[in-house]
């Protein structure tokens, strides 16, 4: 797997306000949205190369209730239901992001592996809600999936003399 980045204890990535989410940015991403705010995670080779065990390792030292896998496009990680299949069976639930349309990603056979879902590509003069305003986030309760509204999601997160700015509809550059 290609893993750009991974951050611990998010509350802005988390799909609920009130259990947080540790994150895992995967490099690599060919839908290529114009205007794209992570144009650095597009190269695959941007982020190091980690076999599946090492990637659930280096998530499974942090203890938030949710795991959200953003990029880059989570979806083109060859070993992604693997990976899936790991963390899930360790309890954490998953949030996706990815740039396809809910049909697409539907037609990958991955529903079935994640809790929460966000979805469609980011259209800049749409910016707004989760990054723009073409795009949804849905999440499991029980054999169904319910949408969430949009809400304020930007944080500051200060570890290790390190000051992140994360959350949806932030300009990471
Ligand atoms: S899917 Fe995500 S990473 Fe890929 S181009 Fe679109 S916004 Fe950027």
């Amino acid at each position: 797997m290609n893993v750009a980045r991974i951050l611990y204890g998010s509350s802005s990535n988390s799909p609920v306000p009130d259990q947080d989410a540790d994150v895992v940015w995967f490099s690599g991403c060919t839908i290529k949205c114009p205007e794209c705010i992570n144009r650095r995670f597009w190269e695959p080779r941007r982020g190091a190369k980690m076999s599946v065990d090492q990637v659930v390792q280096k998530v499974l030292m942090g203890r938030s209730a949710w795991v959200s896998l953003t990029g880059g496009e989570p979806s083109e990680q060859p070993e992604l239901v693997e990976f899936l299949k790991l963390i899930r069976a360790k309890k954490r639930k998953v949030l996706i992001n990815t740039g396809l349309e809910y049909e697409e990603f539907i037609s990958l056979g991955l529903l079935e592996y994640v809790d929460a879902l966000k979805y469609g590509p980011y259209m800049a003069e749409l910016r707004g809600g989760f990054g723009s305003l073409n795009q949804r986030m849905i999440i499991r309760a029980g054999d169904v999936f319910a949408e969430l509204p949009y809400r304020d999601m930007k944080e500051l997160i200060i570890s290790n003399s390190t000051i992140t700015e994360t959350g949806y509809g932030t300009n990471f550059q």
